[in-house]
């Protein structure tokens, strides 16, 4: 009797056979920018899509789908896309399924460059952007009722990691007929399946915890059949690809995802115990302690809480200053969901992309930092912040 295989089984084996050459164990990166045919005929059966195979670089390559395919197990869905980063697979996913003069309901807390596409460069072009308080679930299923093209949620929320109830949002999206996105970047495929909770669409920048090395930018895209065709024939003539390369490191990268995401869930949760019993700092915000407002819906729709947190030392930049130094295991940088841990403000971090006024209209405090932990042992991280807590 075969059954299907389990998500750690899919990391690893997921989509591979098919592409692995010449007795290879590892799939090839395949640089070849074209693809020849014998004759006109399997040459035009190709073309139109009768048979399988590859035509020009910029549309599809062999590397990228195998990349393409193991998300797709994962996450659940009948077919999947990508693109050159995760802000290549959002836009792409936007410009495709909605037009101007649509409307699109979101909530504050998207991520830096996709808060940019809502708040700036989409109403710029004709599309209405409503953008609601994450935290008001009453308020945001009001302004869905009013009119909804496109819903896009994103939950975890990034840096302040609210919860999004999926399902009932997704319902009430589904009620007026909206298409329903979400971003699972944070959550990844292992912590979180969107999908089963009705979503149409899951993006993922997978340049994060997918990759899981910080040494590949991508983006990926799971969802219809219908939805994934509309995204990918934008995104082949708009010209985002992902480069073969990056899809191949992704993959290497993706082997251990179920791994890496069970110790990143299990040293973010005893970083966020130990944190929030800190006298000096003044707000944990994980969605895996109790206390956390959103708790009891981060349980329901996550089988593990993530490897991100935010956490404040005070409302004052100056102890952040002091304090980031002194960290001997985090990178400072702009990046989450790495082996490393990763520590930063918002201001260079998620919402670079923001000034300090739209930072504050989000709701984002300039004293907060961001932590993405690592794979490290879990000691060393608890001894590391208690030192640099000691300083300041
Ligand atoms: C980083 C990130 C993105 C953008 O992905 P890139 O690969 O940097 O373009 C989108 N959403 C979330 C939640 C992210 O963390």
């Amino acid at each position: 009797m075969t059954t299907e295989p389990k998500q750690s089984t899919i990391t690893i084996w997921g989509g591979e056979e098919r592409h692995l050459l010449d007795g290879a164990t590892q799939v090839p990166v395949v640089h070849s920018v074209s693809f020849g045919y014998p004759d006109l005929d399997s040459w035009l059966d190709v073309a139109l899509g009768k048979t399988d195979g590859h035509i020009y670089g910029r549309n599809t390559n062999p590397t990228v789908e195998v990349f393409e395919e193991k998300v797709r197990l994962l996450e659940g869905g009948e077919a999947a896309t990508s693109a050159s980063t995760g802000m290549a697979i959002i836009s792409n996913a936007l410009h495709s399924i909605v037009s101007p003069g649509q409307r699109i309901v979101s909530v504050k807390d998207t991520y830096g460059g996709t808060s940019q596409l809502f708040t700036n460069h989409l109403p710029r072009m004709g599309y209405e952007c409503v953008l609601v308080d994450t935290n008001q679930t009453e308020a945001i299923e009001a302004a869905i009722a009013d009119g909804c093209d496109l819903l896009y949620l994103e939950t975890p929320t990034n840096p302040t990691l609210k919860v999004l109830d999926l399902a009932r949002l997704t319902a009430a999206g589904h009620a007026v007929g909206a298409t329903v996105m979400v971003d699972n970047t944070f959550a990844t495929p292992i912590n979180q399946l969107p999908l089963a909770y009705g979503a149409d669409l899951v993006v993922h920048s997978a340049t994060k915890f997918l990759g899981g090395h910080a040494d590949a930018l991508g983006g990926v895209a799971v969802g219809s059949k219908e939805l994934i065709k509309t995204i990918y024939g934008y995104r082949e003539i708009n010209g985002a690809t992902l480069h073969p390369e990056a899809a191949y490191l992704l993959l290497r990268g993706m082997k251990t995802l179920s791994l890496r995401i069970e110790r990143q869930n299990a040293n973010a949760l005893a970083v966020a115990e130990y944190l929030a019993n800190h006298p000096k700092v003044t707000a944990v915000n994980y969605p895996g302690l109790a206390s956390h407002p959103s708790h009891s819906v981060a349980a329901k729709q996550m089988s593990g809480f993530g490897g991100m947190l935010s956490f404040s030392l005070g409302n004052d930049l100056n102890s952040v200053r002091g304090f980031l130094p002194r960290l001997r295991f985090a990178h400072r940088a702009a990046n989450l969901g790495a082996v490393e841990t990763i520590v930063g403000p918002p201001a260079t971090t998620s919402h670079v992309e923001c000034t300090a006024a739209e930072r504050e209209a989000l709701g984002i405090p300039e004293g907060l930092i961001r932590y993405s932990a690592g794979i490290e042992d879990i000691d060393d991280l608890l001894a590391d912040l208690d030192q640099a807590l000691e300083s300041i």
